[in-house]
């Protein structure tokens, strides 16, 4: 008997980011992938699900600059949050790093990258982020 997966859900994701790999779910069924992943599929209902990892190199689509900040991410203001378009087609926002404000503009490649010296407190940030390719 194979090992169960862990659940469909956030939380797995993000524990799945501790350990560095992007992953989404994906239904058996129909084949959407489901990111972030839910129990159950968005499409058919099915929830015969598995976890697939994801390549995580994509396109800016939009970005915002944030200037007013959580209490948790004010040493980081002001800061950027982007939404990057995978390769896969799927939409990832995430925080970018490693580009000045004026050098950023939307189409421009990204990677994801892990930040494992952000402490786990909770509400704790994601701990990828995106940088220039
Ligand atoms: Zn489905």
């Amino acid at each position: 008997m194979s090992e169960k997966p862990p659940p469909f859900t956030v939380s797995s994701f993000y524990k799945f980011v501790s350990e560095k790999k992007l992953m989404a779910a994906k239904c058996d069924k129909c084949g959407t992938i489901l990111l972030p992943p839910k129990p159950m599929c968005t499409k058919c209902l099915s929830t015969n699900l598995e976890w697939i990892e994801l390549e995580g190199v994509g396109k800016l689509l939009s970005y915002t600059i944030i200037y007013v900040a959580p209490v948790q991410f004010q040493s980081l203001a002001p800061y950027i949050v982007g939404i990057v378009e995978l390769k896969s087609g799927l939409r990832l926002p995430g925080m970018i790093r490693g580009v000045e404000q004026e050098e950023i503009r939307v189409g421009m490649d990204l990677k994801i990258d892990f930040d494992t010296s952000v402490s786990s407190q909770w509400p704790a940030w994601p701990r990828y982020f995106f940088r220039p390719l």
